[in-house]
């Protein structure tokens, strides 16, 4: 079997050099909210994966021994635990771009009518069958690279309003501006777990499942040019820039999760590649 090895040096603020790396597990990659960690143990083990003694949860480790583990975007301490062996990491707090608005006129309560909420409802099962996609092999191995050419980002990742004293929830995505038609690349390898124009908030959505639980979000756009079960490669046109859905002009909102947590996708640009392959 090769082993993978990742550059340390991924960001001055990383790492887990220091920590003593077991010989059950041992972990690399970007600790920070928001970031991700790959961790490399025997094949088919059992990892516990938690928060603290009553927060946590079980993953097992693919056929090559390797387990990813994504930290949101306010998650502070994880750690991993195989065969009672723990690895702790300290995830150090992140400042956010926080506005704050007051003295707006109070917005109506944004109702939905019958057949909005019918829609809602409809794409809500569309999404959540995108997101249980679950493919094994790492998609990621070449690093990631940015899905437009050009990144006129107008807002970054975890960003929050506050409107008149109420705290609205962050904004997860990544948001770059562009024309109509700009075309959009796979930032890395995959699979895609849904690519439907028909959505209520977001319009028109591709899903990329990249392995081990990340998958990548593109909302808003124009045209999907990839269908569902479709493997793609990274660099490869997957859809063109638009504005459908609840978007206030043309953008693509680029997301990535890691099963439930909201991970940056701007950190993984910095995500390395694997040169020993
Ligand atoms: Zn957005």
């Amino acid at each position: 079997m090769k082993s993978i090895s990742l550059d340390l040096n991924v960001s001055s603020k990383d790492y887990l050099s220091k920590q003593t790396v077991l010989d059950e597990i041992s972990c690399k990659g970007i600790l920070e909210q928001g970031g991700m960690v790959f961790c490399k143990t025997k094949p088919n083990t059992k990892v516990k994966i938690g928060r603290s003694i009553s927060d946590f949860y079980y993953e097992t480790s693919s056929s090559d021994g390797n387990i990813i583990i994504g930290f949101d975007r306010d998650e502070r301490d994880n750690f991993v635990e195989v065969n009672g062996h723990r690895l702790d990491f300290i995830i150090p707090k992140r400042d956010y771009s926080i506005s704050k608005i007051d003295g707006l006129p109070p917005s109506q309560v944004s109702s939905f009518n019958e057949e909005q909420l019918k829609k809602i409802k409809i794409s809500s099962r569309k999404k959540t069958q995108g997101f249980a996609s679950r493919q094994t092999k790492m998609g990621f191995k070449n690093g990631f690279i940015n899905p437009l050419k050009n990144m006129n980002k107008t807002s970054p990742f975890g960003s929050q309003r506050i409107l008149n004293g109420i705290t609205k929830k962050p904004h997860y995505g990544v948001d770059i501006a562009a024309e109509i038609g700009t075309k959009i690349y796979a930032p890395a390898d995959g699979v895609i777990s849904l690519s439907d124009d028909d959505l209520y908030f977001e319009g028109s959505m591709v899903l990329i499942d990249h392995g081990q639980g990340l998958i990548s979000m593109y909302l808003h756009t124009e045209k999907n040019l990839v269908f569902e079960g479709e493997h793609v490669k990274q660099g490869q046109l997957i859809a063109t820039v638009g504005s459908k859905g609840r978007s206030t002009g043309p953008h693509l909102c680029w997301r990535l999760k890691w099963r439930n947590r909201n991970l940056d996708p701007e950190i993984l640009i910095r995500w390395p590649k694997d040169d020993k392959k």
